[in-house]
This record gives structure tokens, C-alpha cells and sequence, in this order.
């Protein structure tokens, strides 16, 4: 099923990304109203249209109402089983075999705008990637870069759902408080030190309730699908808020979501075994081990990030990338993060935003922020125009691409995750 071709004929081109065995799901804007659609090719099957002529009506009543609402959160409730059966179906609509070409089904994507896809109620960010840990943490404690607790526990902070935004959304340079180490007091000023995070995101379909821990190895019953995360951050006013409880301020002000989401199902052919652990590091606790994640429960998604400056735009350059990497590296997998995340009965509601932390790799240039790149600024990266960063400045775009590839299957793009800096309110 999955290499089959289909109607839309740019959807067969191996490079565009979104082909039959992909079909990720979001919500765009048609007219004043949301639809949730499927991405095919350079257009959008209209699910809600999809209900409205007929095309459905053999899936379950409770699946065409869910199609028909202005996010993904009633779908996604009812289980991964309910988002197979509605992939098969579009499958079937979208499939070269398909005895009508509809086109009033479709919506091209370049004449329409996307939304945030999902209601979500709590995001939880964790620092997965142990080349992120370790590079920051040779930052802030070079006698001591990683913890002892990083090896055991999945570490993770409770974020701000509130101001999470969709790809597209210009990002407001944030004021706090900030104290450089020659002052005996804070300032508060717009942060001279703004960077971006690479991250992977999970988003959680059918809940789980209160109490009831959700056992390793049904952890991906709960994961909807998959999108990028730019964690946006401000490093100054992060340095002086974060101990004793954690970052605060500093990464509250906004998140910027890839508008797609792909399913476990599309991934399915881009398993990998979880990072090996090396000699002498701890085995993962009981509730943390399974044999199926360790085989084969992480996930080889590339991503890059781009860099696209005021200049750059201005005289026609192409973005520059910073860096590439692949959520392969990370040390835990989303089962492991959701499984410890509960493991203390706190109960996940559909819609739930889980992001892995910064996804840097073993390499100099899977670096997967400034803060490890520059290290703190302290060595400027040159942009190829000879322009230099220490971090972001007004008016650059911020890229992040993600994809899977591999020989003998279709390339499933997860899409883009765009975001460009606006000055601070003076
Ligand atoms: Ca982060």
C-alpha cells in the first residue's frame, strides 16, 4: 500500500515528501473556517469535504464528526486505530487505482494557511539528547558537565502551552531580567541572547488516567505522531532565573510547532534501535526497559536548522544551514520519556505536547542551538554573506526542516518549523 502512487501526480516525486505513505494530518484555514486535512503532494485532501460528499461513509459516525471539528484533539482521542482506518480510507480516495479523481476534494497548499493543529492543554519539554547535556553543561560546570541523575532519570521541566504558536508566527524579541556577572544587580532589557532549540515533539492521543502509571511498552498507544519544535530561548535571562527550580521566563514566551503531524504508522520504516549505551553506563531502571524499545524503538528523523538573515533575504540569498542531526542520538525514546512521565500516576490528556530537548548529535555540526555552537558567544559562527552571530538578531528567520530517508522508500518530510524575530516593544 504504502508505494503505491497516487493521482496527485507531484505527490510519486521521490523528493517532495509528502506521498501516499506519509498522509500527516493538520488544520488549515479555508475561508473563516478551520478543516483538518491530510497533506498529499503540494495539496491538501479536505477531510470535512471528504465527509460532506460521501467519501466516508463507511468509517464509523464517530469518525466523520471528528473530522469535521476545528482540531485534531477528537480524533486523536479515539487511538491510533481510528487515525489507521481514516489513512486507509484516504488512501483509497487518493490512490492511482481510485476510480474518481475528485478534485473538489482537494485544496492546493500554497493557497492556504495553516493553523495550529492541536488544543493542547500541557506541554512537557525534556533535555534527551546527552551531547546537548553534556555540551551545556561543559558551558555552565566544565568540572562537572553532566549530572549523575542524566543516565537514570529522563529529565524534563513543565512548559507553557499558552504560547505556543504555528510555523509562520513572527517571534517577539522578549525583555526580562538580566545580570551580567561584572553587575551587582539585574537590568531588565531585551535579551542580548536569543537562540533557538532543534527539537522533536510527540503529541498524545488517547489519555490515560490519574494514578495509573502507563507501562513502557504501551507508551506508543498513546503517541498520536510526530512534528518539530523550535524551543525558542533567551540565554541571559535563563542564566539568571534557572536555579533553584528551572527555566521560567526565559522560554515562556514562545513555541513554534511544525503544522503537520506524522503518524507512527508513516515512521514505521524509520525505526531504529535506541542509542547503545556506552560500557559502564547504568542499564535503564525496570520501568524505563523494554526489549522492543531497545530494538527498535527510537526513530531516524533527520533535521537541519536554517539561518536566513535581513541581509540574506534582502539580496536574494538562500537560507544557510547551522547545523544537521537526527533523533536517533537521542539517549531516552519518546517511550521512555512517556513512560517515566507518568510513572508517578500524573495522567496524560489527549493533545498533550511532549518535546524531546534540543537534539544535538556526536559531531561539531549536529550542534542543535547557538548557545552550543557559539558556546555562549564566545566564538561567532560566519555566515556565508561574512555576517557573524553570537546569537539571533531582529529580523533573521530560523528554519527547521525534518525528514525521513532511506533506499527503497518513499522520503516522508515532516515539513517545516519557520519563525523570524521581531524587535522588542520598546
Ligand atoms: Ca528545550
Amino acid at each position: 500500500m504504502t508505494d503505491a502512487n497516487s493521482w496527485v501526480v507531484e505527490a510519486n516525486d521521490p523528493a517532495n515528501g509528502f506521498p501516499l505513505a506519509n498522509l500527516p494530518l493538520g488544520v488549515f484555514l479555508r475561508g473563516h473556517d478551520r478543516h483538518i486535512g491530510i497533506a498529499i503532494g503540494n495539496s491538501i485532501l479536505d477531510l470535512r469535504a471528504c465527509v460532506d460528499l460521501g467519501y466516508f461513509d463507511a468509517l464509523p459516525r464517530s469518525l466523520r464528526d471528528a473530522c469535521w471539528q476545528p482540531t485534531l484533539n477528537a480524533l486523536m482521542a479515539q487511538g491510533n486505530g481510528s487515525a489507521r482506518a481514516l489513512r486507509e480510507a484516504a488512501t483509497g480516495i487518493l490512490s492511482e487505482d481510485s476510480l474518481q479523481r475528485d478534485t473538489r476534494l482537494l485544496v492546493a497548499q500554497a493557497d492556504t494557511r495553516m493553523v495550529l493543529p492541536v488544543d493542547i492543554g500541557d506541554y512537557t519539554d525534556f533535555y534527551a539528547s546527552i551531547d546537548h547535556a553534556t555540551h551545556v553543561g561543559r558551558i555552565f560546570r566544565p568540572d562537572q558537565p553532566l549530572l549523575p541523575n542524566y543516565k537514570y532519570v529522563p529529565i524534563g521541566y513543565h512548559g507553557r502551552a499558552s504560547s505556543i504558536v504555528v510555523s509562520g508566527t513572527p517571534i517577539r524579541r522578549p525583555s526580562g531580567q538580566i545580570k551580567v556577572p561584572e553587575a551587582t544587580a539585574p537590568i531588565v532589557a531585551p535579551t542580548r541572547a536569543l537562540d533557538y532549540e532543534l527539537e522533536g515533539g510527540f503529541l498524545i492521543g488517547k489519555g490515560s488516567t490519574h494514578s495509573e502509571p502507563i507501562p513502557i511498552d504501551r507508551a506508543e498507544d498513546h503517541i498520536f505522531g510526530f512534528c518539530l519544535v523550535n524551543d525558542w530561548s533567551a540565554r541571559d535571562i535563563q542564566s539568571w532565573e534557572y536555579q533553584p527550580l528551572g527555566p521560567f521566563l526565559s522560554k515562556s514566551f514562545a513555541t513554534t510547532l511544525s503544522p503537520w503531524i506524522v503518524t507512527l504508522d508513516a515512521l514505521a520504516p524509520f525505526r531504529v534501535p535506541s542509542l547503545p549505551r556506552p560500557e559502564g553506563d547504568p542499564a535503564p531502571l525496570p520501568y524505563l526497559a523494554d526489549e522492543a524499545v531497545r530494538t527498535h524503538g527510537a526513530f531516524d528523523i533527520r533535521m537541519e536548522v536554517y539561518l536566513h538573515s535581513l541581509q540574506m533575504q534582502r539580496d536574494g540569498q538562500l537560507p544557510a544551514r547551522l547545523s544537521r542531526s537526527s533523533l536517533r542520538h537521542l539517549y531516552w525514546t519518546p517511550s521512555q520519556m512517556l513512560a517515566h512521565h507518568t510513572s508517578n500516576g500524573c495522567p496524560m490528556r489527549t493533545g498533550d505536547l511532549l518535546a524531546t530537548g534540543t537534539v544535538s548529535g556526536p559531531e561539531d555540526s549536529s550542534r542543535g542551538c547557538l548557545l552550543e555552537i557559539t558556546e555562549r558567544g564566545a566564538k561567532p559562527l560566519t555566515l556565508p554573506n561574512g555576517e557573524t552571530r553570537s546569537f539571533l538578531m531582529d529580523g533573521d528567520e530560523v528554519i527547521l526542516r525534518a525528514w525521513c530517508e532511506k533506499p527503497g522508500h518513499p522520503r516522508i518530510s515532516l515539513g517545516e518549523c519557520r519563525g523570524t524575530i521581531l524587535s522588542a516593544l520598546s
